[in-house]
């Protein structure tokens, strides 16, 4: 059906397009900024950036620590509103709090820093006389080239590095079990240290490479197990234990040390 001009659906794009119209110069200056909702987490006069995630599956509203960022990440189912979540924040600074007085700040990549190397600290030293990019001598981790680049070539070193090892150790284990993972990928995830997807594809941390050696073990024992039990039943611990020794001590490491580890870099 269409309607003539003077009509009520004519009237009303009118009514749009003057809304949609630009607004005065002043108005717009306003408008260029960004409006996401601000949610403010004030801790002892210090305010901390507050990342807002809304999750579709989120049955209720839960903060952590972003230790990354030194700030606060809330997860949100996607209806609750900006008051609520207001709230919810200025709720948990108590929490927020004692909890940041027990983890130490973050660590960045520069001269003097110290960095777990497979659990055990290197200090980090800048050599811009050195030739060889990045090498471990006399329980230090030392960067050649420019400062600038220091904490990318750290961190890509250290990439590698976590590769080299992970790799080694997943060939190793799926030796020992008579499987092959289809393919490995290292990322950043926050959420997990390992995953394991129907296909057979593992995926780790390459943070990793900061906690000691058997949580690192531990960590790719585990996913590599999942290529022959995809599940966390009774069997799937019983491969795991064919692979290490002590899954229970390195998970309980992985709750306690695991957020530290985003620290770094
Ligand atoms: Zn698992």
């Amino acid at each position: 059906m269409r309607q003539g001009a003077g009509g009520p659906l004519e009237r009303l794009v009118g009514r749009l397009r003057q809304a949609l119209s630009p607004p005065s110069p002043a108005a717009s200056a306003k408008a260029a900024k960004p409006t996401a909702p601000v949610i403010a987490l004030c801790i002892d006069g210090e305010s901390l950036p507050v990342t807002l995630r809304r999750n579709p599956r989120a049955k209720r509203l839960t903060l952590r620590l972003d230790p990354q960022r030194d700030g606060v990440v809330v997860v949100a189912p996607p209806h609750v509103g900006l008051a609520v979540l207001k709230r919810f924040v200025a709720d948990k600074s108590d929490w927020v709090r004692t909890q940041r007085t027990r983890q130490p700040a973050g660590v960045a990549f520069t001269d003097g820093a110290t960095v777990p190397l497979l659990g055990v600290p290197h200090v980090l030293r800048h050599q811009p006389e050195g030739r060889r990019g990045v090498w471990v001598e006399d329980g230090a981790l030392r960067v050649s080239g420019q400062a600038d680049h220091l904490a990318r070539r750290t961190t890509d070193w250290l990439k590698r590095r976590a590769r080299t090892e992970i790799l080694a150790r997943a060939h190793r284990h799926a030796g020992h079990l008579g499987v092959t993972p289809a393919r490995i990928t290292l990322r950043d995830t926050r959420s997990r240290w390992g995953s394991c997807s129907s296909s057979g594809a593992l995926s780790f941390s390459w943070r990793l490479i900061l906690a000691p050696e058997a949580v690192l073990d531990y960590v790719v024992a585990h996913e590599v197990a999942h290529l022959v039990e995809f599940n966390h039943s009774p069997r799937f611990w019983a491969v795991v234990g064919q692979l290490v020794d002590d899954p229970a001590a390195a998970r309980q490491w992985l709750r306690q040390n695991g957020p530290g580890l985003h620290r770094y870099g």
